[in-house]
């Protein structure tokens, strides 16, 4: 498979979400609860005509933090093998976790190209929140709110930009 987008991240951020938006697709489940979704989902999106898979890598529900923290470190670096672009995602409204300074320094690591999307900025007053971001130092931060679909546009643009 070529022209692989995964989206990672720890449990709750809305990964799903935007998995569902860029597939529109209702395969992912989302729920309220942390870690619903297991596995990999993959799914065709399209933009400006370009198609490309997107990876839904999912959470781990039962079991100790030890084996959650590995089940996530896992889909990351499987994400890193195996896509072309990774979309690590994060959440505005809880800020940066130790989980999300975990994942990043596994994505330093790699030389493919990795956006830090901040989800579930709704409203523009929490654009500023987000420069907390720039912490991991992975670049520049893609405010994104999955629900709403805004800046998804400007992310895609730069996403297919590699395809
Ligand atoms: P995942 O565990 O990372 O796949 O996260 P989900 O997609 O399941 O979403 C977790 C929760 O965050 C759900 O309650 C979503 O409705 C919510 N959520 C996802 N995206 C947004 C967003 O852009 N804004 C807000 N306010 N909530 C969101
Ligand atoms: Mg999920």
């Amino acid at each position: 498979m070529a022209n692989i987008v995964a989206i990672v991240g720890r449990p709750n951020v809305g990964k799903s979400t935007l998995f569902n938006r860029l597939t529109e697709s209702r395969k992912a489940i989302v729920d309220d609860f942390s870690g619903v979704t297991r596995d990999r989902h993959y799914e065709t999106a399209e933009w400006v005509g370009k198609k490309f898979t997107v990876v839904d890598t999912g959470g781990f529900v039962h079991g100790s933090d030890d084996i959650f923290e590995k089940a996530i470190r896992d889909q990351v670096l499987i994400a890193i093998e195996e896509a072309s672009v990774i979309i690590f995602m994060v959440d505005v409204l809880t800020g940066i976790t130790d989980l999300d300074m975990e994942i990043a320094d596994l994505l330093r690591r790699t030389s493919k190209p990795v956006y830090v999307v901040a989800n579930k900025v709704d409203h523009a007053k929490l654009h500023y929140d987000s420069s907390e971001f720039y912490a991991f130092g992975l670049g520049e931060v893609y405010n994104v709110s999955s629900v709403t679909g805004s800046g998804t546009g400007e992310l895609l643009d730069t996403v297919v930009s590699h395809f």
